[in-house]
């Protein structure tokens, strides 16, 4: 019997334990895998939560789906008939800052006129096709690659508020979706 170790229980480890158990059965085959995973969870970035009646995805909330294999993975876990497509509306995003939700814009001319950014984070941000490429081997956090290709300003104001950010359990800035 073959020993197989699966190290990691994010989605990439479950999808290649659940590869190779399928591709096992398919063939016949006996296999012993385990699966090892370091915290008293599974799903790594993967983490859903409730907080005050919301439905919060600390990580991802979506996957694109013109590659058809992810599709097909949800089809064998049968989990077709509860996947949601992303509502029209979702595409106007908010972020709120200071008491005013300011609606992310969707063309260079609303972005002229987007008032949650300086003139100077603007500017930083038409500077993105410059920036210097850096090392693959770097495990650059998101805000060090916000802040590298967008500038401090804009990761602070648009990027970080789409990260997880508890105090208590308060989300006091939060990106919403437009319902
Ligand atoms: C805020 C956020 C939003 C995102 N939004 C999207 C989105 O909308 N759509 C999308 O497609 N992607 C999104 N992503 C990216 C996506 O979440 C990740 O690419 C994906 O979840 C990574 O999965 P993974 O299994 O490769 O790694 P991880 O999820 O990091 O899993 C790795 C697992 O391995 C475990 N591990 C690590 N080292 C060891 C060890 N030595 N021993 C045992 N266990 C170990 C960890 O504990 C963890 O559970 C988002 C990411 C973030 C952070």
């Amino acid at each position: 019997m073959k020993k197989i170790v699966v190290v990691g229980g994010g989605i990439s480890g479950l999808a290649v334990a659940y590869a190779v158990i399928d591709g096992a059965r398919e063939a016949s085959q006996e296999i012993d895998l385990t699966l090892i995973e370091s915290q008293n969870r599974l799903g790594g970035k993967i983490q859903t939560e409730r907080i005050d009646g919301f439905l919060c995805e600390a990580g991802p909330n979506g996957f694109l789906d013109n590659k058809p294999e992810t599709l097909e993975l949800c089809s064998k876990l049968n989990l077709d008939n509860i996947l949601l497509r992303s509502n029209e509306s979702a595409a106007k995003r908010f972020i709120y800052s200071k008491g005013v939700l300011h609606q992310l814009p969707a063309s260079p001319l609303g972005f002229i006129g987007f008032r949650l950014l300086s003139l100077r984070g603007k500017l930083r941000i038409l500077g993105e096709p410059f920036t210097k490429p850096i090392s693959y081997t770097v495990d650059e956090t998101i805000a060090d690659f916000g802040r590298r290709h967008l500038g401090t300003e804009a990761d602070k104001k648009l990027i970080d508020p789409m990260k997880r950010k508890r105090r208590g359990k308060r989300e006091d800035q939060w990106a919403r979706e437009a319902s």
